[in-house]
């Protein structure tokens, strides 16, 4: 299994970690992974903006999506992109963040390793801040006449 290391994701182009003498102190950083890029795992992941850690944060989705306005884009007052902008633009600046399109899924705690769908991720600290999702209490039938309305695509009409 391939583990997903540093040269697999993206770097705030105003940092180097590859450059010469850093990549050493670099890696001997304490590595905080953070899964989940919405309202949490962004919030957390620029709370370590000037820690002395690497940060490391995976999404399954490119792109942050600012949720409470999904129903200004259900209604077509808004364009889905009004609403959505990518982890990775918003990390831009952060000098110690890379951020990872993956999928997490299962974490081993004794190992601290977070499994992807194709690779692994090795970490210090954990945040999960993968969100939450409705529930049918048992009807998933209810499904049909009331999709979650937690994208942009099950939120529209
Ligand atoms: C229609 C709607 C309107 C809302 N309006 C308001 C409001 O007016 N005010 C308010 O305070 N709150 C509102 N909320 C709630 C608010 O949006 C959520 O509380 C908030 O987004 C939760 O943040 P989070 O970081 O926990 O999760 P999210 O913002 O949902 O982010 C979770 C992230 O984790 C990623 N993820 C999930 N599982 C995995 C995995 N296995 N691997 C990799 N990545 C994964 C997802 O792709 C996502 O990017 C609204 C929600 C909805 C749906």
């Amino acid at each position: 299994m391939r583990r997903a290391g540093f040269r697999d994701c993206f770097c705030s182009s105003a940092f180097d970690p590859f450059g010469p003498d850093r990549y050493d102190q670099f890696v001997a950083q304490q590595h905080v992974v953070i899964i989940g890029g919405g309202f949490g795992g962004i919030e957390a992941a620029r709370g370590l903006r000037k820690a002395p850690v690497r940060v490391t944060l995976v999404d399954r989705r490119n792109h942050y999506l600012f949720q409470p306005l999904l129903y200004q884009v259900a209604t077509a007052a808004l364009n889905p992109s009004d609403i959505a902008s990518p982890i990775r633009r918003i990390l831009r600046g952060q000098r110690n963040a890379c951020v990872i399109l993956g999928d997490a899924l299962s974490i081993d705690t004794q190992k601290k390793i977070v499994q992807l769908a194709d690779g692994e991720l090795a970490y210090d600290y954990l945040i999960v801040a993968a969100g939450a999702t409705h529930s049918y209490f048992g009807h998933e039938e209810w499904l049909e006449a009331a999709p979650g309305a937690g994208r942009v695509r099950g939120g529209r009409a």
